[in-house]
């Protein structure tokens, strides 16, 4: 497949890791951002080809599993209501909450996850664009149709003309539960900590071929990091990885575009301007990290009438994520997912505690897939099933 293939060549692969061998002369943590990012690092072992000196911690870049367990407790409290078709994409129906509400009749009690509402007759649907459930909308004017709106920089402009389409079309039973996340604000909340660690950064491509890259220029110049945007093959990452190597050892913190293909410099500018007139900045709480200043989505003063927390009530609820997930470490680079004392026992990909297990961008559910049948040398284990 062009653009796909050509990346994956093991050669040229052998060559850019003997190349960061040749340059790197001391001990470097670089963060990758998107966990498709560490999904392909952990798929292709790219971490364990690198220099001993390297190590890659994996970011917060997950959408899923930064969405905050009370925001999954409104969903499941607006989904099992009656009338209502609760539309979402598919990995969102597994993230456990904290409480459920059992059946569309019942109030709150137990815990589960989208799945168990739709089990219990919740209309519940996935769906592959919030366009789809705008068109939903429109086939059951009878209904409220409710989409998940989640996702980083890259969906937030879908989930915009969605709404946008809903205001312009006079649709009045269509609203988003929004849960939308900003990566500056994260990297630089990772940076500030007293506990960071990271040095430099491998930013997200598809993020960056919304945005573009010139909000990553103050962080770079403030916090002194290299900042390589970054496509999700392996050639692209192991290109990142020597651009961020080689400005480490040359005591540069510039921003550097290794995605060329993909990502210009200002980004998608009518996306951008469809994304600010449809959404303004707001805090956010992150799952497993907290609240961050000015680091996500809400809807703005003229689309507020399709937030669906104020349709149905539930802006005020509140939830208690569960103790023993350290997710929120593991996305600011702090531990890996092995380090979990409930990682592979009471946490598995069919009984997940928290939502980096159960994400197809989560570190956990990365680790769980392709490494947890080893021997104790560390190989794969023969014929085992690594799915
Ligand atoms: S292994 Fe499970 S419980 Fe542990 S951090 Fe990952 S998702 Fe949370």
């Amino acid at each position: 497949m062009k653009y796909v293939e050509e990346y994956r060549d093991a050669a040229a692969a052998k060559q850019y890791v003997a190349a960061i061998a040749r340059i790197v002369t001391r001990p470097w943590t670089i963060m990758e951002i998107c966990g498709g990012q560490t999904h392909a690092i952990v798929k292709y072992g790219i971490d364990e080809l690198l220099p001993r000196q390297i190590t890659l911690a994996h970011g917060p870049g997950c959408p899923v599993c930064v969405t905050s367990v009370e925001l999954i407790d409104k969903a499941l409290r607006i989904a099992a209501q009656q009338n209502v078709i609760f539309c979402s994409f598919g990995d969102m129906l597994r993230v456990p909450g904290s409480t459920i509400p059992t059946s569309p009749n019942a109030g709150p009690g137990g815990t589960g996850d989208l799945f168990s509402v739709k089990a219990a007759g919740g209309d519940v649907r996935i769906v592959y664009s919030p366009m789809d459930a705008v068109q939903i909308a429109k086939q059951n004017p009878d209904k409220q149709v409710v989409f998940f709106a989640v996702g980083f920089e890259t969906t937030a402009p879908a989930n915009a003309m969605s709404v946008y389409h809903a205001k312009q079309s006079g649709l009045t039973n269509y609203s988003v539960l929004v849960s939308h996340v900003l990566v500056p604000p994260a990297m630089e909340a990772i940076l500030s900590s007293p506990t960071n660690c990271v040095q430099g950064f491998l930013a997200a491509g598809h993020v960056c071929t919304v945005m573009g890259y010139t909000e990553y220029y103050p962080i770079a110049a403030k916090y002194r990091v290299p900042i390589v945007v970054t496509g999700f093959e392996p050639l692209d990452l192991l290109q990142g990885i020597y651009m961020c190597v080689l400005q480490l050892e040359q005591g540069r913190c510039e921003v550097e575009n290794q995605y060329g293909r993909a990502v210009r410099r200002e980004g998608n500018v009518p996306a951008q301007d469809l994304v600010a007139k449809v959404f303004r900045v707001v805090d956010r709480k992150w799952r497993g990290i907290g609240g961050i200043p000015r680091s996500g989505l809400g809807l703005a003063d003229d689309y507020a009438q399709f937030d669906a927390e104020t349709r149905f009530g539930v802006s005020q609820y509140t939830a208690q994520e569960d103790p023993e997930c350290i997710s929120g470490l593991i996305m600011q680079g702090a531990r890996r997912p092995e380090q979990c004392s409930a990682y592979g026992s009471r946490c598995t990909s069919d009984h997940p505690l928290g939502a980096p297990m159960v994400s197809s961008e989560g570190a956990c559910a990365a680790y769980y897939r392709y490494r947890r049948l080893r021997t104790e040398a560390g190989a794969p284990v023969e014929g085992g099933n690594r799915g």
